[in-house]
């Protein structure tokens, strides 16, 4: 393989050496490969994607680079039919690397020879997964409220209504259901408008101290309900350099959790510190804790460690991905220390500027 680089500054480099340039720069991985299948050049993306403990790829057998038969028939019949085709790779190794080949004939010092593009689609796929699942887990979740919805609307009609006793409590599971619809709504808005990019930030200072009072004061009803005492243990003086209404909204969905899931007459703590170049701001809950096998996937959008006991505490499953994301916003992250029935500690790390 001619290095692109390979080449004096000094000489004018021929237009072999140009083109290998160009090949080198470029995103997608090239081979040539020659009538006995042998590899006669490649481009360096090629050489990083393919070459096993830095091998030279050129005249290894393409069979002994790549071991995928699609691949090699691919290659032998655009040789033999000197018509192009596409055709799709997938890597067996760790990293399961997906790739579009195109694999078109071309004639190099009057021989036959097959170019092969190689289009990296690894990350392309995985985000296509992601979205379907999303949409998936959507169309789940918003069903089984509106069957719901559906089922008790059919009762009233079918003479539920003049039922005295008992027509006010379906109409009670209808709100409670479309509520439950609603606020699953606004979270995948609010979800999907972060994650398209289209919120900025605007990082102020912000007096803590009554950022978290005010975030208390509105879930009160709350944790009365739930007999459970919360704590404001930030220091009064703290600043925080911060989006002012992001940083609520992460607190509300913590401290809303760590009310959901304490145990009834137990203790929120909000507390905030300092740590060289970072801020940690944490509540801590006593609550029922997270299984170290949860607690690595609780970010993810929709993960519950227990979704009947989310569905029924109200959750929707997207709070804490909400949180995730709103914190990396402030080129911070978020992180949970729990022990299994003496409760969780979810973290907030951000600069300190
Ligand atoms: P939800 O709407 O279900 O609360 P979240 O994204 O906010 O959705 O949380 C995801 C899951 O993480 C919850 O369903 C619950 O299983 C777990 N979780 C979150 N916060 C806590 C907590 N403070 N204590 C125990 N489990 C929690």
């Amino acid at each position: 393989m001619n290095s692109a680089a390979g080449f004096e500054l000094a000489e004018t480099p021929t237009s072999i050496q140009i083109l290998q340039k160009i090949l080198d720069t470029a995103r997608e991985g090239v081979i040539v490969v020659d009538r006995q299948m042998r590899i006669a050049h490649c481009n360096v993306p090629a050489a990083v994607a393919f070459a096993r403990e830095g091998l030279d790829l050129e005249t290894k057998r393409l069979s002994e680079v790549i071991r995928d038969l699609d691949l090699h028939e691919a290659f032998r019949q655009v040789i033999g039919s000197q018509a192009s085709m596409d055709v799709r790779l997938e890597l067996r190794t760790a990293e399961k690397r997906k790739f579009d080949v195109h694999v078109s004939p071309i004639e190099l010092d009057n021989s036959c020879h097959t170019i092969g593009f190689f289009y990296e689609t690894t990350q392309i796929d995985r985000l296509e997964t992601v979205r379907q699942e999303f949409l998936s887990n959507i169309s789940h979740e918003l069903r089984t409220p509106l069957t719901s919805i559906l089922a008790f609307v059919e009762t009233l009609e079918d003479g539920g209504i003049d039922d005295k006793e008992n027509n006010l409590r379906f109409l009670g599971v209808i709100r409670r259901n479309a509520e439950r619809m609603r606020s699953l709504i606004a979270d995948i808005l609010e979800l999907s408008l972060i994650e398209s990019g289209n919120i900025t930030v605007e990082i102020r200072e912000v007096k803590f101290f009554d950022l978290v009072a005010d975030v208390l004061t509105n879930l009160s009803a709350r944790a009365a309900d739930r007999e459970i005492e919360m704590k404001n243990d930030v220091a009064t003086e703290t600043v925080v350099m911060a989006d002012c209404v992001c940083l609520e909204q992460m607190l509300t969905n913590l401290v809303d959790n760590a009310i959901k899931f304490n145990r009834r007459g137990g203790i929120v703590t909000i507390g905030c510190e300092r740590r060289e170049d970072r801020i940690a701001i944490s509540v801590t809950d006593t609550g029922e804790g997270i299984l170290p096998e949860h607690a690595q996937r609780i970010f993810e959008r929709f993960y519950r460690a227990d979704r009947a006991r989310s569905r029924e505490v109200g959750g929707t499953g997207l709070g804490l991905a909400i949180v995730k994301h709103l914190a990396k916003l402030h080129g911070g992250e978020v992180s949970v220390h729990s022990a299994l029935s003496s409760g969780s500690t979810f973290q907030i790390d951000i600069p300190a500027f």
